[in-house]
C-alpha cells in the first residue's frame, strides 16, 4: 500500500486514543482541501503486513481504543485497506476501527470510485466497500466542501456525515473537533485534526 504517515496514537481523529493511518493518494479534488501533500500517488509502498505489525505494536505501547484510516483516500486503496482491517481485527480484536472518506456513500455502495492501480470492475469495488463496511464502526463520508464550512465532530464541512455502522458508539461519543500538535525528536512538529482559524496549515 502507498503510506503517507501514521500516527501511533492521536485524539483528535474518533473516540478515545487512536492510531492514525494516512494513505497516499487521493484523485477526487476537493477545491481547498488542506492535505494536498497527500494527493499523487507516490512514495512510500509498504506491506500491508508491516502497517498491521506497526499498530499491533503501537496498540500495546499506548493501550489504543482503534485505528482511523484517513489520507489522502482509503477508499482508492480498498483491496489494501481491507486486508488491513482484516490482519488487525485477527491480531488485535478488540480495536475499533473508522475512516475518512471524500466518496458519498452512494457512491460506495453502487462502486463507483476509482482505486488505484487495478482497474478494477464496479462489481468488485461494490463488494469492497460492503466487506469494508462491515468492518467499521464510523465513517465519516462525502466531499470537502469549502462553501458549506462546519464545525460539527469530525467534519469539516456541512455537507459531510458521520455513520455509524455498528453498535459500539454513539453520537454522544465524538467529541468537538481537535487540533492537535505533537512534536518530533528533533523538534520536528505534526499537525493533525482540523484546521482552526490562525494554525498552519
Ligand atoms: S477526498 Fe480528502 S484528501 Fe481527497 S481532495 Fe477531498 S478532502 Fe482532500
Amino acid at each position: 500500500m502507498l503510506l503517507h504517515a501514521l500516527i501511533p496514537a492521536s485524539r483528535a481523529n474518533g473516540p478515545g486514543l487512536r492510531a492514525v493511518v494516512f494513505f497516499q493518494g487521493c484523485s477526487v479534488g476537493c477545491v481547498g482541501c488542506w492535505n494536498s501533500r497527500t494527493h499523487p500517488f507516490h512514495g512510500a509502498e509498504v506491506p500491508v503486513d508491516v502497517v498491521a505489525q506497526d499498530l499491533v505494536r503501537a496498540q500495546a505501547q499506548h493501550t489504543l481504543e482503534g485505528v482511523t484510516f484517513s489520507g489522502g483516500e482509503p477508499m482508492q486503496q480498498a483491496d489494501s485497506l481491507l486486508r488491513l482491517i482484516q490482519g488487525l481485527h485477527q491480531q488485535a480484536p478488540e480495536l475499533s476501527f473508522g475512516m475518512f472518506s471524500g466518496y458519498a456513500e452512494h457512491e460506495l455502495a453502487k462502486g463507483r470510485y476509482w482505486t488505484w492501480g487495478d482497474g478494477s470492475s464496479e462489481q468488485h469495488r461494490r463488494r469492497l466497500w460492503q466487506e469494508i463496511r462491515a468492518c467499521l464502526d464510523f465513517a465519516v463520508v462525502g466531499r470537502f466542501n469549502q462553501a458549506q464550512p462546519g464545525s460539527q465532530p469530525l467534519r469539516t464541512t456541512r455537507n459531510q456525515v458521520l455513520r455509524l455502522f455498528s453498535h459500539r458508539y454513539t453520537p454522544a461519543d465524538f467529541s468537538e473537533e481537535l487540533t492537535e500538535v505533537s512534536i518530533k525528536e528533533g523538534g520536528r512538529a505534526e499537525v493533525t485534526g482540523f484546521p482552526t482559524r490562525g494554525l498552519p496549515w
